[in-house]
């Protein structure tokens, strides 16, 4: 069998659960949209179920996919619905559709539904990508409730710059937010992961971490002890030893300098590891470090095992993990973990405990 796999540490998505419990001090919904970051959605919700006070998702069909599976629990629709037909299924599920714009109650106002639903009113605090102007929250929060199939109304907003710890754009999302909902009962919903960790005054009754429940800072370098979940590895297939002065792979991006002891490696951006990967990023050969050489390629890639002479065939490769940091991996790319995590496919799926 093709030996590269990821390994996903249940064990680890617990710890760093716990501490954004810890952190936030309020209610947490797990975010498990796009398959948990490309971790497994159902996995992670199991593995969650005995912590999260619930789940968020991007839509509908993300939702269904844990239902389906036996998770129970709260799932908020953070796109919330597209049509009335997915507002009465939403309705039906118990699932917490987001409302960030005017068509959405507007579907509310006109569907009759079966039950009455828990919805989220989304502030658009300064983001501008979705949700309503400050200005407009009373209005549509009254519109919800007069429809008389509102049960309950959070009020949520969502951060552009959380991750940005000397930036005072959050703290002035936040003025806008609390000014915008004031005198409006129901829940607040504020933090993602960076505001959870880097903004106090972000915690409020629920929040949505993403990215750190799955071991990846989202500000690269602090230490807030969150542990890799995803290991992508694989093996070295194949060694050559090529001259000084050789090129090695397509357009020969990498030329040797010295005599050199290549290494191939059963991994590609076929897998979702990044063809934008330079010459010289880390890897980890049977847990020493050694450098990727030469362009990725769709099921292959290539590194430098001259100075690991006792590595060869079937030493193992960590493309990211525990040792490569995937933060590390995503900036050489010049994109984020994020990215790079829910771009993982093809390659088998190892869930475990650790135990
Ligand atoms: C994806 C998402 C989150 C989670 O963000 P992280 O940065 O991964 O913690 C929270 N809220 C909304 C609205 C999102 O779209």
């Amino acid at each position: 069998m093709r030996p590269a796999r990821a390994l996903i540490d249940l064990d680890a998505l617990r710890h760093n659960f716990q501490i954004a419990r810890q952190r936030h001090g309020g209610r947490i919904l797990a975010v498990v949209k796009a398959n948990a970051y490309g971790h497994g959605a159902v996995a992670c919700a199991r593995a969650l179920s005995g912590d999260a006070d619930g789940y968020a998702v991007a839509f509908l069909d993300e939702a269904h996919a844990l239902r389906e599976s036996g998770i129970d629990g709260p799932i908020l629709l953070l796109e919330g619905v597209f049509d009335a037909a997915e507002l009465l299924e939403a309705a039906h599920y118990g699932f917490w559709p987001v409302v960030h714009h005017p068509a959405q109650i507007e579907m509310i106002v006109k569907t009759d539904l079966p039950a009455p639903i828990r919805v989220w009113l989304k502030v658009n605090s300064g983001m501008n990508r979705a949700g309503f102007l400050p200005c407009d929250t009373h209005r549509a929060w009254r519109q919800l409730m007069a429809s008389g199939k509102v049960e309950e109304c959070g009020l949520m907003t969502h951060f552009a710059r959380a991750d940005e710890p000397g930036c005072d754009a959050t703290a002035e999302q936040i003025r806008t937010f609390d000014k915008a909902t004031r005198g409006l009962p129901g829940a607040r919903n504020l933090a993602n992961s960076a505001a959870i960790l880097a903004w106090p005054d972000a915690r409020r009754d629920w929040a949505r971490p993403g990215i750190m429940l799955y071991g990846a800072d989202p500000m690269p370098g602090e230490n807030n002890d969150l542990i890799p979940v995803m290991t992508l590895e694989s093996r070295v297939i194949a060694v050559h030893n090529l001259a000084a002065g050789e090129p090695l792979g397509y357009g020969a991006r990498f030329i040797t300098e010295h005599p050199t002891r290549v290494g191939l490696v059963a991994m590609g951006y076929a897998d979702g590891y990044p063809r934008s990967a330079p010459n010289g990023v880390p890897v980890a050969v049977d847990n020493k470090p050694a450098t990727l050489i030469g362009r990725v390629s769709m099921d292959m890639l290539t590194i430098d095992l001259t100075d690991l002479p006792e590595a060869g065939v079937g030493s193992v490769v960590e493309l990211w993990g525990k040792q490569v940091s995937v933060n590390r991996i995503a900036q050489a790319a010049g994109t984020i973990a994020y990215e790079l995590l829910c771009n993982v496919k093809r390659v088998s799926f190892v869930w475990n405990n650790g135990s």
